[in-house]
């Protein structure tokens, strides 16, 4: 199934309503602005976290905005415009924890097709238990495997880089895991 928004109304250039078209030389339909023409693209979006550990426990933050409000996730955002993926998993896993770490390897890469959105997530080790969590998050603490609220984890892509985060730290070996996520 095509994944398509057709979120735009209104034209960023001039303001003009637009209408969705297959533009000439196109194969898809595109936000195309009807007073001046200016096509607007539509691609999907990175979002950028980190597994921030400590021995055997990780952190995960309760959520204190929709969607999933109340629910545990780990840290992790929107990727912003001049920043790197890592630079901004980093970012959000201070503005939302309020965590220090230590940036380490690119863990998982998960694609949503159906909301148009690929996550990645990097390994971080957490160099102190002092957590100050900023307004999105009501709540960070750590967790061992047995303590994770599975029942209460907010995204589908937080549960399978927490699985293949205990799977690989039983095994003593961490790889890179990619995976479609449903
Ligand atoms: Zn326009």
């Amino acid at each position: 199934m095509l994944f398509q928004a057709r979120s735009i109304k209104h034209c960023k250039a001039c303001g003009g309503s637009v209408h969705y078209q297959v533009p000439a030389d196109d194969n898809r339909e595109r936000a195309v602005c009807s007073d001046c023409h200016a096509i607007h693209y539509e691609n999907p979006l990175n979002v950028v976290g980190t597994v921030p550990f400590w021995q055997d426990q990780v952190l995960l933050c309760r959520r204190n905005i929709e969607p999933r409000r109340g629910l545990w996730t780990l840290p992790a955002g929107f990727m912003e415009l001049g920043e790197s993926t890592a630079e901004g998993a980093l970012r959000e896993t201070v503005e939302e924890a309020g965590a220090d770490v230590e940036m380490g390897a690119l863990f998982t890469l998960l694609n949503v097709v159906r909301v148009g959105q690929v996550h990645l997530f990097y390994l971080a080790r957490l160099r102190s238990t002092e957590f100050a969590p900023g307004p999105e998050t009501i709540e960070a603490q750590l967790f061992t495997e047995a303590q994770i609220p599975w029942e209460e984890i907010a995204f589908k892509t937080t549960r399978e880089t927490l699985l293949r985060y205990f799977e690989d730290r039983r095994s003593g070996r961490f790889g890179v895991h990619t995976a479609d996520i449903a």
